[in-house]
């Protein structure tokens, strides 16, 4: 199973109102997976919708390859771990006993492992002191925690770096990388910034008024996002020999069309190409980063 979930046009309706209509992902084994929608985009509700909290309204999906109608997803629930909206944390228990409180929901039949999910948190030296008195990042990490409470395969997490301090958000950053890593466990993580889940993120998909807009590796879209120079040229070949030459990346990409990556002085270019009687025609820069791609990706629904 290459998939750990797979929804099928899932649509959620409250009243007349569709929260997600049609929504058709596919969150890859390992993955980290980012959500990434403005507020109200319908984040929330497509994973209330996979952690069984809400029903669909239509639709379906398969977590870990079984269908949401098959009964043995009750079994398969037991493999998710989830955060979604505010931490359910008790102000008045430590980080110890809060995590406690889980396992012993959750039946789990040792509280072994404890210590380690709060060391893994950076939560271990909080002691008796009580989440009440802890920081939004702190409580956000505890949520976490409790999230991991039985090991899951799967960890949905709702904004989770909503409201936090850059410092904060670079702790949870690598927390995450961490439980990646070295537990193997898919995340699939939602934000209305996509540049929250640069350096994290694995795989997206855009969420725009209820609908997927796009779903697309974070690998493609980098390569998208990156400073191209699109040139047309009058004699190809001999471009490509001063961009060797000047050690210049670049890729054929028309008949007399060259694409040149990152920055570069385009008058050197012009200059030697003269020399051997060649011109530029045109040339056109495409500098595109993350946040005006996402613009252009949910700004066609607005
Ligand atoms: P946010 O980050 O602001 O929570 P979101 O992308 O998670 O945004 P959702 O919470 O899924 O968005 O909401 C999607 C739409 O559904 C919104 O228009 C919201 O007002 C509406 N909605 C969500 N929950 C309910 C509910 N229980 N009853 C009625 N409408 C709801």
């Amino acid at each position: 199973m290459d998939h750990i979930i797979e929804t099928n046009n899932l649509s959620k309706k409250y009243g007349k109102q569709f929260a997600l209509k049609d929504a058709s992902i596919s969150i890859p084994k390992g993955s980290i997976y980012g959500l990434v929608g403005r507020n109200g985009a319908g984040k929330t509700t497509f994973m209330r919708l996979i952690t069984g909290i809400q029903k669909p309204t239509e639709g379906d999906y398969k977590i870990f390859g079984t269908d949401c109608h098959d009964k043995a997803i009750t079994r398969q629930r037991k493999r998710v771990g989830a955060l979604i909206e505010k931490p359910g944390i008790f102000a008045d228990l430590t980080a110890y006993s809060n995590i406690k409180t889980q396992y012993i929901n959750l039946g789990l039949p040792s509280y072994e492992g404890i210590d380690e999910l709060l060391e893994l948190v950076g939560l271990a030296d909080t002691g008796k002191k009580l989440a009440g008195m802890f920081s939004l990042g702190m409580k956000q990490r505890l949520g976490i925690a409790i999230a991991l409470a039985g090991s899951p395969d799967l960890l949905v997490l709702d904004e989770p770096i909503n409201g936090l301090d850059p410092e904060g958000i670079v702790n949870i950053r690598e927390m995450l990388l961490k439980i990646n890593k070295e537990r193997g466990t898919t995340i699939l993580i939602s934000s209305h910034i996509l540049g929250e889940l640069e350096h994290l993120a694995t795989d997206y998909a855009f969420i725009e008024k209820g609908r997927i807009v796009q779903q697309i590796s974070a690998e493609e879209m980098k390569r998208k996002c990156r400073k191209s120079t699109l040139i047309k040229v009058t004699k190809p070949e001999i471009f490509c020999r001063i961009l060797d030459d000047m050690e210049i990346e670049y890729q054929v990409t028309g008949e007399d069309e060259l694409t040149v990556f990152g920055d570069f002085i385009l008058s050197d270019v012009v200059i030697a190409a003269a020399k051997d009687g060649a011109d530029i025609v045109s040339s056109t820069v495409n500098d595109e980063n993350l946040e005006s791609y996402f613009l252009d990706i949910i700004g066609g629904c607005e």
